[in-house]
């Protein structure tokens, strides 16, 4: 005889054990409860500037200003989002030379949407395809790679005590896997090391990629941050020169100052497979978002349509590069064991710390950062670096 008990919904979800709270999303909280007048958050991954803010750009304000005026409908565009959009970012992420050809494009919320969208095409293409990951790496990653059911393996990539990028350990990683592996890269700014590979390794990595027939799956999220826009794209032209298949997952979050209207876009080639690829691709975005929100695309369109826009837009975000570059050099001279953060670029480096002594930072000196060491140079001002030196030299011990 069937129960009650047994009758209950309950099944469907008592299967679920509760998941661990995102650590940048906790430690905004402990920050935003802690009474302390003088603490320092290094932990959000967001631009701040000199007075903590993270601020709208006066570019952006004025294309959605624009915006307000000039939009006249807000009907469906379709799964691949704004089309206008999707054709001014394509040179700034690419150029105009061999490493734009054969692409399609579809705009996403956000790098996220862009890499999960990347995953569920590889797992479509191939369920299980195995995907190269360094660590560490931004923590979303595998995460995302996981839940789309591809299978991940790590190579190690960057050594927090001696600051240094693991090259040879990529590559020999990279020269044992197998063809249609997926490889994820950084393009630039490395989330969480600053450390990125030169172009002479850029062009070594491209090599054996090409050689191996590996897909490289290029994360550009921090465009314009590390040295500017062109520099900032140099490895992964690179790749993309070398390869006839590839992904990249682009956000505009960081260099638009756009965060939580979700705006990027994802490119991506199969030279033997393109239709069908382009296909699955709207197919899966369909069934997932149906059409990405508009705003943040729309409102990056208005200002590169427009050549005082797009220069003020420049202007703005290279203030905000030159900004991380003179807090990276703030940091190197007051504590010579900050000096390897002045080469590394972008948003974030790793201190050499351990968890206890994280602990002890945010305990007794009222800094706050992610648990492995990972600080946002932005949460720095020249104001803030001497007490952030000197609650490392507490806690740290040379
Ligand atoms: N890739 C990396 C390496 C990142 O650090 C981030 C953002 N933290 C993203 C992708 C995703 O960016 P978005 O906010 O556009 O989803």
């Amino acid at each position: 005889m069937t129960t009650l008990l047994e009758a209950s919904s309950d099944v469907l979800f008592a299967g679920l054990t509760p998941q661990p709270p995102d650590v940048v999303l906790s430690l905004i909280k402990l920050f935003r409860d802690d009474p302390r007048p003088n603490k320092i958050d290094v932990g959000v991954g967001v631009y701040r500037d000199a007075q903590g803010r993270t601020p709208v750009f006066q570019a952006m304000k004025a294309a959605e200003r624009r915006l307000l005026e000039i939009q006249e409908t807000k009907a469906y565009l379709g799964p691949e989002g704004d089309f206008g959009f999707l054709e001014r970012i394509q040179p700034i992420v690419f150029g105009d030379g061999a490493a734009a050809s054969d692409l399609f494009s579809v705009q996403t919320p956000g790098g996220t949407g862009a890499l999960r969208l990347a995953a569920e095409l590889a797992q479509a293409g191939r369920p299980g395809a195995r995907i190269w990951l360094g660590a560490p790496s931004w923590p979303i990653h595998s995460q995302i790679f996981a839940e789309a059911g591809l299978q991940i393996a790590t190579f190690r990539q960057f050594d927090q005590a001696s600051q240094t990028l693991c090259f040879d350990e990529m590559i020999g990683a990279l020269r044992q896997a197998s063809p249609g592996d997926v490889v994820l890269l950084h393009a630039c700014c490395h989330n969480p090391s600053g450390a990125d590979p030169d172009v002479g390794q850029w062009r070594e990595l491209a090599g054996v990629i090409a050689g191996r027939g590996l897909v490289p799956l290029l994360d550009i999220a921090y465009q314009g941050l590390g040295d500017g826009l062109e520099p900032d794209a140099a490895g992964l032209r690179i790749v993309m020169e070398a390869v006839d298949n590839a992904m990249v997952a682009f956000s505009c979050d960081k260099n638009f100052g756009l965060y939580r209207e979700r705006t990027g876009a994802l490119f991506v080639r199969a030279r033997r497979h393109h239709e069908a690829a382009r296909t699955n691709v709207l197919k899966i975005a369909r069934c997932a978002w149906s059409m990405p929100p508009d705003h943040g695309a729309a409102a990056v369109r208005v200002i590169l349509e427009d050549p005082a826009l797009t220069g003020l837009w420049r202007e703005e975000l290279d203030a905000q590069r030159r900004r991380l570059q003179e807090v990276r050099e703030g940091l190197a001279d007051a504590d010579p064991r900050f000096e390897p953060f002045r080469n590394q670029r972008g948003l974030f480096s790793l201190l050499p710390i351990a968890p206890a002594q994280v602990d002890a930072m945010r305990r007794d000196h009222g800094v706050y950062m992610t648990g492995n060491g990972r600080i946002n140079i932005a949460g720095l001002t020249a104001e803030t670096i001497p007490a952030f030196a000197a609650a490392y030299a507490a806690c740290v011990p040379n």
